[in-house]
């Protein structure tokens, strides 16, 4: 029998990857009706998808367990009613980007690398998002503004890194991406070029020979940063992407958040990075959850995350470890907890 997911997978193996931006599930009923679950979860997901609208591309979508409300996929795309929830200490800003903004669109935070908000646009919408309610409004920067950031970039000598962040900075046009990545590498003190995104994994096509051409013809060193929180997100359609990356001279690192419900667990860490490893990619960092508010019930807490950090330490070689850390505002750089 043909499910309504595996209609889904059919009919995004021969979408482009606009194609699949443009036609991402945006609809809380259709998610529903879509992967077979109880309209029960409807209400909860009504109140939080006004707050933060719910986005799911169809590639993503196949991945996800047809009727398993606990699926670790589904959990972070799923609104609840929880996220309604005013919780003290769980805050709009919680890494207090705001004053670490010289321009709109640069967040200089680390004396010698600068974020770009490379777009205000996601392929997903992840519910545990710190940037859930980052004004992405007052951070796309226009053309003018893009070479007021250039020169800021140019005109400080000890900043060796640029990172394009968002939003996700993949959902831009290749042509958009191509000409930023070109003024970047003219500036002669900037190494390398760091992006970080979850497009490569929610949209696999995205990794095309336009994306493929102006990474591969930097002069800069290239860093991509996915951002991969379970081992079911990653099936064979991400390993060709991940290897058509390494191949244009990529070096890709992985950063999850521990989440309550999606990979607490050690046997879900221990399957991640082995994952991880198999596509090439490195486990980089373990992110403690950042305190942002409507998201609290992904926290763990600290002492559950330190000891199954210590816990997954018997299980990997050292190589597959990731890095626990805490990013606490006004520190130099993440702050180890393990
Ligand atoms: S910025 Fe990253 S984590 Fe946040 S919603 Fe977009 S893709 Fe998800």
């Amino acid at each position: 029998m043909i499910t309504r997911t595996s209609i889904s997978v059919q009919a995004v193996t021969t979408a482009t990857w606009p194609e699949q931006l443009r036609d991402a599930i945006r609809d809380p009923q259709l998610l529903l009706k879509t992967l077979g679950l109880d309209s029960s979860l409807l209400p909860g997901a009504t109140q939080g998808h006004a707050l933060f609208s719910i986005r799911v591309p169809h590639a993503y979508l196949a991945r996800i367990r047809h009727g398993d409300p606990d699926d670790p996929l589904l959990r972070q795309v799923l609104p609840i009613g929880a996220e309604t929830d005013a919780i003290e200490g769980f805050v709009t800003d919680p890494l207090a980007e705001a004053e670490h903004t010289p321009r709109p669109g640069l967040i200089h935070k680390y004396h010698n690398r600068v974020l770009l908000i490379g777009s205000g646009a996601c392929a997903i919408n992840c519910r545990y998002c710190f940037r859930r309610h980052f004004p992405y409004g007052d951070n796309l920067p226009s053309k003018a503004q893009w070479q007021d950031i250039l020169d800021y970039i140019r005109s400080d000598s000890n900043i060796i890194e640029a990172i394009l962040s968002g939003g996700d900075p993949l959902a831009s046009s290749d042509k958009r991406l191509a000409w930023l990545a070109d003024e970047l590498a003219s500036i002669t003190h900037l190494k390398r070029l760091r992006v970080h995104t979850r497009l490569p994994v929610v949209i696999p096509e995205r990794v095309d020979s336009h994306l493929l051409a102006w990474l591969s013809r930097s002069r800069l060193q290239k860093i991509m940063v996915l951002h991969i929180n379970h081992a079911n997100e990653i099936d064979e359609a991400v390993r060709t992407a991940c290897q058509r990356l390494k191949e244009a001279g990529v070096t890709l690192f992985n950063q999850s958040v521990i989440l309550r419900g999606v990979n607490d667990s050690v046997p879900a860490l221990a399957a991640l990075s082995e994952a991880l490893f198999e596509a090439g990619i490195l486990p980089y960092y373990l992110h403690a959850f950042d305190p942002v508010a409507g998201a609290a019930h992904f926290d763990v807490g600290d002492d559950e995350a330190i000891a199954l950090v210590d816990a997954l330490r018997a299980e990997l070689p050292g190589f597959l470890m990731p890095r626990l850390v805490r990013e606490i505002p006004g520190e130099n750089s993440k702050t180890p907890l393990f």
